[in-house]
């Protein structure tokens, strides 16, 4: 039988600055459920690249006196370095805007919805925010200034631009987002159509107030860095309409249908990460987009908080309170990294991720508690046990365990690492209270019995950490498998 497909997609990091935390904690939430996925049977499609055109970019390569191709050359390629370093599966498709096949289906999409009357060209003035690389109206501003870059100033533009037909598409929209939940039974299809709920109805109120057509393309005089507009050389396509174009482009269309079938239609749509200032474009923008070419819409949009320094105060490098993603690595390993953003790190609101807290956690969660827990397991399991003894672990698919799966159905990993801990407490107490190493010397046979319930418990543990911490999983099956301690502690206390 054909594996049942699953496509997945971060949202593109747009390339005007370095990869930094929000975007490594994107990385690692999306490889969670593309691994949860694949060892559930699933083919599966994860898609993630750099979005590489528009203003922004043209004005900082400018400012560093290159070419703005090589300029997006060089930041994509920070950003495919970093993610084998966060522990990503290997098999990811690697999209860049820049890309031809991808320029190709920009424009047959824009072709598509200008053939069915969507697309107009029309002259106006807009407000518009650089940093943001969005129209901003009267109501948006705060004191004359957008409240997310208030040190940049707000731009006015006034040209003759083509516009998309936004307000056609408040009523299917919101249809869209009443998605009738209890229709289905199966859990993945059995969310909203935004998660969370909060980020649900503020779209949703969004769209309610009233939606009004955007530009949808450039004066190539001006700003010549964006893809241009098909029969009409002296404009180029706004950075949203390209890049958004990605998640269908990433998978073939429209050059291959079959492979666009199969990875969309077939799925019911793809899941989208993306930050909380991306709800309006990916939840809204883009699904008006997809009816303007009649194609159905994403799956689901799983939206997640920023990540903040101590107190909720936004990480800047003038306060000193960045974390550099790769320095954790280096300094305490990739789960180490990936057990702080999925245990530690809220799943959809805003978190702190702040040194300190860091550390502790490390040394509570992973030094003390799961490394120290596989050491002394498989230190009584290798003096006292037969490696024949010992149960080959159950796989993934087979696990039973409701709160778990729950959990990541819902995209709420914390949650589910807080089933694993849970389990790793009970262990822990298991051996405090009936001290099998005490056991074994008086009354050998259920002292053996005990240790090999211990073993058979840690390898279910590591088996449900397979997607989460998938190198320590690893690890821990390995030295199971081997009846064996683990040769160094798998975590250092630090
Ligand atoms: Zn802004």
């Amino acid at each position: 039988m054909n594996k049942r497909p699953f496509y997945i997609t971060t949202t593109l990091p747009y390339v005007n600055a370095e990869p930094h935390i929000g975007h490594a904690l994107e990385f690692v939430r999306a490889d969670v459920i593309a691994r949860h996925k694949k060892l559930l049977g699933f083919d599966v499609f994860f898609n993630t690249g750099t979005d590489e055109h528009g203003i922004k970019i043209y004005q900082k390569a400018a400012e560093s006196h290159m070419d703005p191709q090589k300029y997006v050359d060089q930041i994509s390629m920070k950003f495919r370095e970093m993610i084998p370093l966060l522990g990503v599966m290997s098999e990811i498709n690697f999209i860049r805007t820049t890309d031809p096949h991808h320029i190709k289906a920009a424009q047959e999409f824009w072709n598509i919805a200008k053939k069915n009357g969507l697309i107009y060209k029309k002259n106006y003035a807009i407000k518009y925010c650089v940093g943001c690389e969005l129209e901003k109206t009267e109501s948006e501003l705060v004191d004359g200034r957008c409240p997310l870059h208030p040190l940049q100033d707000i731009e006015t533009i006034e040209e003759e631009n083509y516009f998309f037909r936004f307000s056609l598409y408040q009523k299917p929209l919101m249809d869209l987002y009443e998605r009738d939940s209890s229709a289905s039974s199966n859990a993945e299809n059995n969310a909203s159509f935004v998660i969370p709920n909060t980020r649900l109805n503020e779209i949703r109120a969004f769209v309610e107030r009233g939606i009004e057509d955007f530009s949808i393309s450039r004066l190539a005089s001006k700003m010549p860095w964006g893809i241009p507009v098909p029969d009409d050389k002296d404009q180029v396509m706004y950075v949203w309409f390209d890049a958004l174009v990605n998640y269908i482009s990433a998978i073939g269309w429209p050059r291959d249908q079959a492979s666009f079938k199969k990875w969309w239609a077939d799925t019911g749509g793809v899941v989208q990460y993306c930050g909380k200032d991306n709800l309006r474009q990916q939840s809204a923008m883009w699904q008006a987009m997809l009816m303007s070419v009649g194609l159905p819409p994403s799956k689901v949009i799983v939206i997640n908080g920023f990540v903040t320094g101590e107190g909720g105060i936004k990480m800047s490098k003038s306060l000193g309170n960045t974390v550099n993603p790769l320095d954790i690595v280096s300094e305490y390993g990739t789960d180490a990294f990936r057990y702080f953003v999925t245990k530690e790190i809220h799943p959809f609101e805003d978190s702190p991720f702040t040194i300190p807290k860091f550390k502790e956690t490390y040394n509570a969660g992973l030094a003390n508690g799961l490394g120290n827990l596989t050491s002394r397991i498989m230190k009584m399991s290798e003096a006292n046990i037969s490696k024949t003894d010992i149960k080959t672990a159950v796989s993934y698919d087979k696990l039973a365990d409701k709160d778990y799966f729950d959990a990541i159905d819902a995209f709420n990993l914390q949650k589910a690492m807080n089933v694993i801990w849970q389990k790793i407490a009970i262990l822990d107490q298991k051996i405090q209270k009936e001290q099998p190493f005490v056991l074994v010397k008086t009354d050998k046979e259920n002292g053996k019995k005990l240790i090999i319930d211990l073993v058979n418990s840690l390898s279910e543990i590591a088996t449900f950490l397979l997607p989460l911490l998938p190198e320590t999983a690893e690890k821990i099956l390995a030295c199971i498998n081997e009846n064996k301690m683990p040769d160094k502690p798998l975590f250092l206390r630090k």
